[in-house]
């Protein structure tokens, strides 16, 4: 379906971001895979799938690295015709305790990234007449929690950058949309899970339970590759006119 485009995924080396660029490169899209720590891992499971595949290191948090690595995918691949903008951090603290510098960095990197990748790739994409903007976005980009004042600002922050994108596309044949995931068990996660485990003297699957019974009626994780199906969705022909929307796969989380 997807066959002789290009995927960029930011934040791709793990996780969610690793999951989208998979279920991407199964249906044919060329991948370049972004983020941090190993990056041979991930380009060789992308790779297995039949598809070519690239990697450029750029800090999120780096105008000009992004720009650099826009620069990459356009004289590697041709083109960037599906964009995911995945790569977020999380930090948890009240707000007067909050760090400024983990602010910057949250804002950063959930947020003002997407809006240089967008501003970048859409030329190419309007050009083309068409694309795809996926922002992973969150429940926290429809709901709020305590404690994560940066992370919920940049999540509703970016669900309104993909209103608006779509709006200034509505007539073409590029679309952007949001994925809002509850829990996922990605090592993000897991460092929750182990800060809960360790404050409440409990084990690991006490603090599954415990977290997941706090914010998820469904009390189970949703999977990258569930994920992954959603954002195939939107790329797909079906997806042609859903613009706009900010889609969760929450176990029912913001249904509450
Ligand atoms: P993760 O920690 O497994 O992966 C994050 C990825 O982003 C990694 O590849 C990491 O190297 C990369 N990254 C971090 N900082 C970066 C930077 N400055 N520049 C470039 N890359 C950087 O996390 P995840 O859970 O897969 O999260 C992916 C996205 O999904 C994030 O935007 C997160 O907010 C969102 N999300 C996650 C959950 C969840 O439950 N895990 C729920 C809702 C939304």
């Amino acid at each position: 379906m997807l066959a002789g485009k290009t995927a960029l995924v930011t934040g791709s080396t793990s996780g969610i971001g690793l999951g989208i660029a998979k279920a991407l490169a199964r249906q044919g899209a060329n991948v370049v895979l972004n983020g941090f720590g190993d990056a041979e891992g991930p380009k060789a499971q992308v790779a297995a799938l039949g598809v070519k595949v690239g990697y450029h290191g750029a800090d999120m948090s780096k105008p000009a690295e992004i720009e650099a690595m826009m620069a990459y995918a356009q004289q590697s691949f041709g083109r960037v015709d599906i964009l995911v903008n995945n790569a977020g951090i999380q930090h948890v603290a009240k707000v007067e305790d909050f760090p400024v510098e983990r602010w910057d960095a949250v804002i950063a990197i959930n947020l003002t990234s997407a809006f240089h990748t967008s501003r970048l790739a859409l030329p190419a994409m309007r050009a083309a007449n068409w694309g795809r903007i996926i922002n992973v976005a969150s429940v926290h980009g429809l709901v709020g929690s305590a404690e994560k004042s940066a992370y919920v600002a940049a999540k509703h922050g970016i669900v309104g950058l993909t209103k608006v994108t779509a709006l200034e596309t509505a007539t073409t044949g590029v679309t952007c949309n949001a994925i809002c995931p509850g829990w996922v068990l990605t090592p993000l996660v897991q460092k929750q899970v182990d800060a809960k485990a360790a404050a409440l003297g409990l084990s690991n699957e006490e603090a599954i339970k415990r977290l997941l019974g706090e914010k998820e009626p469904s009390m189970q994780f949703t999977t990258a590759e569930e994920l992954g199906e959603l954002a195939v969705f939107f790329c797909s022909a079906a997806g042609n006119n859903v613009r706009g929307v900010a889609w969760n796969m929450d176990g029912g989380w913001a249904a509450q």
